[in-house]
């Protein structure tokens, strides 16, 4: 069938793009390209809340610029939870180090409070809230991976927090494995595969209008 609409990715983090491109094997159009002064503002209290805010707003966006196009938009809202630090990062992740904090200067802030607690590994997961925007509303799934953090980095692969965690089951950290073992096990995969059934019926309906 023949596209009758764009699937764009609410986001703007080059590691998740990545990410959600091989996972649902597409080519992900971030937001920017079509709307590059759009500013989403995420002071939702939830990894849901936020995963709507981005997703409609983008949606939003798009509808008002090409109106006469169909859109289906795609957010993620994620980060890690470690319940030693009481659930810090969570929905701070991207942003734990302040405001224009780097993911270095969030690991090295992780790290510190480690150290501060003299623990070198606890346990720890990652969230992912999928939103799904869409002419009839928008849809939302979620995701888990669960593992522990360390006090220092190891590998490179991934982005993030990923050179610090080891998922269950495993002797390494993210950074240390392939990008396809994280895209089988993670927790963006887990959600993903949540919306799927959405998106598929979605593209069924929209050959209808
Ligand atoms: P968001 O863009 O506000 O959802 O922020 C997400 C933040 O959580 C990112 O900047 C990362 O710091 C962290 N995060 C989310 N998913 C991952 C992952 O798969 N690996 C490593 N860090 C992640």
């Amino acid at each position: 069938m023949e596209k009758k609409y764009r699937l764009v990715i609410a986001s703007g983090n080059r590691g998740k793009i990545k990410e959600i491109g091989e996972i649902l094997g597409v080519e992900p159009i971030p937001y920017s390209q079509l709307l590059p002064d759009l500013e989403i503002v995420e002071d939702g209290d939830s990894f849901k809340a936020n995963a709507i805010l981005k997703a409609r707003g983008v949606w939003e966006g798009l509808r008002k610029k090409y109106p006469g196009e169909t859109f289906l938009v795609l957010s993620d809202d994620s980060g890690l939870v470690v319940p030693l630090l009481n659930g810090a990062p969570g929905i701070y992740s991207a942003r734990y180090a302040g405001e224009s904090a780097t993911d270095k200067d969030n690991r090295a802030k992780l790290i510190r409070e480690l150290k501060k607690r003299r623990v070198t590994r606890t346990p720890a997961y990652y969230v992912a809230s999928i939103g799904l925007a869409t002419p009839w509303g928008v849809w939302t799934s979620h995701g888990f991976m669960y593992g522990e953090v360390i006090d220092e980095e190891r590998g490179e692969e991934g982005f993030g927090y990923d050179f610090l965690f080891i998922p269950k089951g495993f002797d390494k950290t993210l950074g240390e494995l392939s990008p396809q073992i994280k895209n089988r096990l993670s927790h963006r995969r887990m959600g993903l595969e949540g919306i799927k059934p959405v998106l598929k019926v979605m593209e069924q309906w929209l050959g209808k209008f």
